[in-house]
């Protein structure tokens, strides 16, 4: 039987339909301690405790259902260092510097996969690939090419494909490749991966043990999970993914419900679509990308969260949509859609997520990947989480602090 976060994923998700050997953890059964409490057994929570028993701490893992049946179940995983947004729109936001040092954070995190890879192998099907976007407007031509001279001159490498240079088979006004800026992998795979490393490094991981209850004091947090089992710890993280109500009343985004359709494996999918994520200029845009056994997975066409992620005329709409614009994308394909799913998305004004301490409470910590760079934030988080727990100063935290926006 497969469990969901019925209220944040609907319909059928590929990765957790394609990879049938799924490897099953206890509930908790006792009352244990450690050192930190890491809420969600999501891509987040698993990067997280990967980097934390990398560095010698003690951590356990609390999933109130089944490993990766969350968001990360129906994440696209298309992993660019970009934002969701063009420079223009973020620097009503945020600095320009700030925007640089976003996009260098997101090459580092894709560098920090790619070493996981080489020290472990490649069992997530991740793949570098370059990072692609465009507009099919002319009006938003210049949009594009602002943000290409402001990466060029900030060093990153990218080349401009204008509507005469276009080697894709859909229409371009102007586009932004951005060489070797983006990879795409199997985020249920991945997330597995990650926990089997680290559980070999000390990890503990139960499914099935929602945490029901938070409790602090001098010494640190306990928690107390739906069968009535504690866990001590000196910090929590919450890792949780969309879903925070039990751990605080902080409003952490705007939420959406944001789609996915994923194809059946198609025979004659061109190389280049096989090297190259891409994504459009639309508000809201849509992306996509290939799998290794040559699907398509495209999404996009969101709509608000609650309550139009129940209402089926509505899912099945921006399902269509996505169809249809898939077929204008590559007329010469057989598209035969087989997945479609969809679930909640959060975004933020400078489209990063939150990584750190609550500003009131410095035993309740967070991990929350929100914008669309949900896994390079993952792996951010981990990073510079267990080097703030080991005392280090992490400036580049700043970034994604978690009381950015109180006023
Ligand atoms: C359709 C879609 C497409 C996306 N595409 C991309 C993309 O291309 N690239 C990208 O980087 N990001 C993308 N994202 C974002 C990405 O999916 C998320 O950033 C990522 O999956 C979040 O992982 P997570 O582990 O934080 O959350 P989740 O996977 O949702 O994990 C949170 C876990 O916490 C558990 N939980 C909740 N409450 C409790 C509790 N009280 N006790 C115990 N456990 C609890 C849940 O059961 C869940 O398993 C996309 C998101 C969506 C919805």
């Amino acid at each position: 039987m497969i469990y969901i976060d019925i209220q944040y994923v609907q319909g059928e998700s590929i990765f957790t339909r394609v990879n049938r050997e799924i490897k099953q953890s206890e509930y908790l059964k006792e009352d244990i301690e450690t050192e930190v409490i890491i809420v969600g057994g999501g891509v987040t929570g698993a990067t997280l405790a990967y980097y934390f028993t990398k560095n010698n701490i003690n951590a356990v893992i609390l999933e109130k259902s089944r490993i990766a049946h969350g968001s990360t179940s129906i994440t696209t995983s298309l992993l660019q260092y970009e934002l969701d947004s063009n420079v223009g729109e973020l620097k009503t936001h945020t600095s320009e510097d700030n925007i640089i040092k976003s996009y260098e954070l997101g090459l580092k995190a894709l560098n920090e996969i790619k070493e996981f890879i080489k020290e472990y192998g490649n069992r997530c099907d991740f793949q570098i690939a370059d990072s692609f976007l465009y507009t099919a407007k002319d009006i938003e031509k210049k949009q594009i090419e602002e943000e290409y001279k402001f990466r060029r001159k900030a060093g990153f490498p990218v080349e401009f494909i204008d509507e005469n240079k276009n080697p894709f088979s859909f229409n371009i006004k102007a586009g932004l490749l951005s060489i070797e800026g983006g990879a795409k992998l199997d985020p249920y795979k991945f997330t597995h991966d990650l926990l089997n490393e680290s559980c070999k490094k000390g990890l503990k991981v139960y499914e099935n043990s929602e945490v029901i209850r938070v409790d602090y004091s001098e010494k640190g947090v306990t928690v107390e999970t739906v069968y009535g089992h504690k866990v001590k710890g000196k910090i929590i993280i919450v890792a949780t993914g969309y879903n925070t109500e039990l751990f605080t009343k902080r409003n952490f985004g705007i939420k959406t419900t944001t789609f996915n359709i994923a194809t059946k494996p198609i025979n004659n999918i061109k190389e280049i679509y096989k090297s190259v994520v891409v994504r459009d200029n639309e508000d809201p845009y849509n992306y996509l990308r290939t799998t290794s056994d040559n699907r398509i997975i495209i999404g996009g066409e969101d709509i608000n969260f609650i309550p139009e992620i129940f209402n089926e005329e509505l899912c099945n709409k921006s399902y269509d949509k996505l169809e249809q614009r898939l077929k204008n994308m590559f007329p010469h394909l057989n598209i035969d859609v087989e997945y479609r799913y969809c679930g909640a998305f959060a975004s933020t004004q400078d489209n990063l997520g939150f990584l750190g301490k609550d500003p009131k409470n410095s035993k309740l910590w967070y991990g929350l990947g929100y914008g669309a760079n949900g896994i390079l934030y993952a792996v951010l988080g981990g990073m510079m989480l267990s080097k703030l727990y080991l005392g280090e100063e992490v400036k580049d935290l700043k970034l994604f602090d978690v009381g950015r926006f109180d006023s």
